[in-house]
């Protein structure tokens, strides 16, 4: 046994819809994946391949709380489809071997600091701190690949509601990168591994949150994502 002298942190889990955990290794996230979001936030959708950026493993939040997160004015919703990897690789060839590593998929939101990420955009700085603080991404229960059949997905939409009034409606098919592409070109920056999740983008009708809003996640037949802002702790 290993003489950690100092506790080790526990392992951050998903539940999965029909009974156990998930264990989080990393949180990749892919920015800039539906072309009306990119038009949103003034980009061209064929100019450049999708960013990727990172979130840490322990930001995932399944208890439906979120506390308002301290240092911004502006902290966005941005509802996502969640990929949770069983297996993982590197250079993976093909989309059928992408296909093959999907442990199943979940409503996510990638909470995001706009007001640090616009002031980064402009400096040419790192994200980190518009994407990967404390509580930045809660997601709902995953949906195993076998009970929620990919080809769903293909006329499944994403809905955002906040306080129950729809703020985003976009469609999956709408991906700029579909999920096996993400996972391709993933593989050829960093060697993916069981416990990966991938935020996959979001489409347009990106909003502000404030303590006490309540927002929702649908995607398809998945799990439903809800959770509270609560005030900043
Ligand atoms: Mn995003």
């Amino acid at each position: 046994m290993t003489d950690y002298l100092v506790a080790p942190p526990p392992v951050p889990a998903v539940p999965v819809h029909g009974g156990g955990f998930f264990p989080v290794r990393r949180i990749f996230c892919v920015g800039k994946n539906y072309a009306d979001h990119v038009r949103e936030m003034g980009g061209d959708p064929k100019d450049a391949p999708p960013v990727f950026f990172t979130k840490p493993a322990d930001a995932v939040v399944t208890d439906g709380r979120v506390p308002f997160p301290q240092a911004t004015d502006e902290l966005h919703y941005e509802g996502e489809l969640v990929v949770a990897l069983k297996a993982g690789g590197r250079d993976i060839a093909s989309r059928e071997a992408a296909g093959a590593l999907i442990f199943g998929q979940a409503a996510g939101c990638d909470l995001t600091r706009r007001d640090h990420q616009a002031r980064a955009k402009s400096a040419g700085a790192p994200w980190d701190t518009a994407k990967a603080f404390d509580h930045s991404a809660p997601v709902a229960p995953i949906g195993r690949i076998e009970a929620f059949a990919p080809d769903l997905f293909d006329s499944a939409r994403l809905v955002t509601r906040v306080n129950g009034e729809t703020r985003q409606d976009g469609a999956l098919a709408d991906m700029i990168w579909t999920v096996p592409e993400i996972i391709i070109a993933l593989s050829r920056q960093f060697e993916l591994k069981a416990g990966d999740l991938i935020f996959t983008g979001t489409p347009e009708g990106v909003g502000p949150l404030k303590p006490g809003d309540e927002t929702q996640v649908e995607i398809g037949p998945l799990p439903a994502l809800r959770f509270t802002m609560d005030e900043p702790l």
